[in-house]
C-alpha cells in the first residue's frame, strides 16, 4: 500500500484548463479545494493507480 503524503512544499500552478498529475500527466481530482481562501490552493490527487500522487496547485489569479 503506498503511502500518501501531501507536499505543501512543492506547490504547482494551477492553469485554466484541464488540470494534469506532473508526475505522469494523469487526469487528477480535486481533493481539497480551498480556491476559496486567501491561499487559493487545491489539492489534487493523481487519478492514475499506478500514482496516486497528491499535488498542491495553487491558483495564478492575481490581479494587480
Ligand atoms: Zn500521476
Amino acid at each position: 500500500m503506498k503511502q500518501s503524503k501531501v507536499d505543501f512544499n512543492n506547490l504547482f500552478l494551477m492553469n485554466e484548463d484541464i488540470t494534469t498529475c506532473p508526475n505522469c500527466g494523469s487526469r487528477t481530482d480535486i481533493i481539497l479545494d480551498l480556491s476559496h481562501t486567501k491561499d487559493s490552493t487545491q489539492v489534487h490527487k493523481c487519478l492514475a493507480l499506478d500514482c496516486l500522487m497528491e499535488f498542491v496547485f495553487v491558483s495564478d489569479s492575481d490581479e494587480n
